[in-house]
């Protein structure tokens, strides 16, 4: 290559990079040959400037090479992934894949950790005393076939380069661009054979596309790449303008997951989780919508997707009481201080990113590359767009290390909420379904 300095100007300067220009930068970083400088300048030059399909796709590939690729073809059921593109208190993984193994369908998913103020199904299952995330490729093939799920971490195997470079965008503020995070997505889905990709497309306050619109262009940037490469994809616009769950944290995320998967929590994380495994029953076992979701909440009724989360988390090196007595098993935060209603209303708006940085001031997320997270604190928030709420009336929790951080979390998610009155009717959950392959 010609000098990287020359490359980073022509990206500054709004011109459109080759592909070997692209691969030099991104395969030498994730060899540790290209440094953190001319990384971030390449990451904020594409931030600014965009990068074209071309590139985008060069991007993709550089990615999903820079490793090995795990083709899963010796499992016997229907392969599903599954990808959120971030948010607040989406627990949706930690049911998903169960679930599915539970329906007959086997997950097997490449994770990543908190990003900016939202949270990484890595630092959630990590939360579980023993468990790893850090499979090696074949170890993952194994887990999926025996249990039928495996939830686990790029790698120095697998797309080693989104490691490298989802840290630096973390700490360098350039996470919310529609190609960054199409590549980073896609290259995590691209580089394991499943015979479909399920992807979660977040819109609104506490995801990085802010708007339905926004995400439906990420959402066509992530199928657009899974028809170059020949894959089943099927992506859903959701709602992310408030959070998706209860709980914002790890440890909390894995407790409220726990209550989904016993059938003992209803509420839009579940709803949806639901809907995801609908859809992926259609596509890759044939069973109808309605026979789909009856099969859905019957495995989360029975017990039999508990099983299957007990068996994954056993599998991978973790404490499989969390299923049973997750309180006991999951560290706990010393203060625990309650959320009361900031006044009497109905919430018409909640926002969704603030929470996730009140979330990530308490120690939940990372501030800059490589910082440890704390699994025990966060928030648990109860209420929802469209609850009516009385003064004073009991919303939720903050977990935290002391009563300080405590108070200042409190003060934020209380001013978080917007309340007016009259009826608030909540937000869809799915805005709509895209397709491709
Ligand atoms: N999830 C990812 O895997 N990558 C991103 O860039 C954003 C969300």
């Amino acid at each position: 290559m010609t000098d990287v300095r020359e490359v980073l100007a022509r990206k500054r300067d709004g011109d459109t990079l080759t592909e070997e220009e692209i691969r030099a930068i991104v395969l030498g970083y994730a060899r540790g040959e290209v440094g953190d400088e001319v990384a971030a300048a390449f990451l904020m030059a594409a931030f600014i400037r965009g990068l074209g399909t071309e590139e985008t796709i060069a991007l993709t590939r550089a990615m999903v090479d820079s490793g090995t690729t795990l083709a899963l073809e010796g499992i016997s059921r229907p392969k599903v992934d599954k990808h959120s593109t971030g948010g607040v208190a989406d627990g949706v993984t930690l049911v998903f894949a169960p679930l599915a193994a539970s329906l007959g369908m086997a997950a097997a998913k490449l994770s990543g950790r908190g990003l900016g103020h939202t949270g990484g199904t890595l630092d959630k299952l990590e939360s579980i005393p023993g468990l790893r995330t850090d499979l090696a490729p074949e170890e993952m093939a194994r887990q999926v076939e025996e249990v039928g799920c495996a939830v686990a971490a790029q790698s120095k195997d697998l797309v080693p380069a989104d490691g490298a470079l989802y840290a630096l965008r973390d700490a360098t503020a350039t996470v919310p661009s529609v190609p960054l995070i199409a590549a980073s997505v896609m290259s995590k889905k691209l580089a394991v054979g499943t015979d479909l990709i399920v992807l979660d497309v977040k819109a609104g306050s506490g995801a990085f596309m802010k708007t339905p619109e926004e995400a439906a262009e990420l959402a066509a940037a992530c199928l657009g790449l899974a028809k170059g490469w020949g894959r089943h994809c099927r992506a859903a616009v959701t709602d992310m303008s408030q959070p998706l769950g209860d709980a914002i944290g790890n440890a909390l995320d894995v407790a409220e997951a726990v209550s989904v998967l016993r059938g003992e929590h209803a509420g839009r994380l579940a709803e949806l989780t639901l809907e995801l495994a609908s859809r992926a029953q259609e596509a890759l076992l044939g069973v109808a919508e309605a026979e789909a979701r009856e099969r859905a909440g019957r495995a989360l009724s029975s017990g039999e997707a508990l099983e299957a989360f007990r068996r994954m988390v056993e599998a991978q090196g973790g404490d499989p009481r969390v299923t049973d007595d997750p309180k006991g098993v999951l560290p706990r935060a010393p203060v625990v201080e309650p959320l009361v209603a900031p006044g009497a209303g109905t919430v018409a708006a909640i926002d969704a990113e603030a929470i996730g940085l009140a979330a990530v001031d308490l120690g939940a997320g990372r501030k800059s590359k490589g910082d440890p997270v704390d699994p025990a604190v966060g928030i648990v928030l109860h209420a929802k767009v469209g609850d009516r709420l009385g003064p004073n009336e009991p919303i939720g929790e903050v977990h935290a290390r002391d009563q300080d951080a405590a108070g200042a979390a409190a003060e934020r998610v209380t001013s978080s909420l917007t309340l007016s009155e009259g009826d608030i009717a909540p937000p869809p959950l799915v805005y709509g379904w895209h397709d491709a392959g």
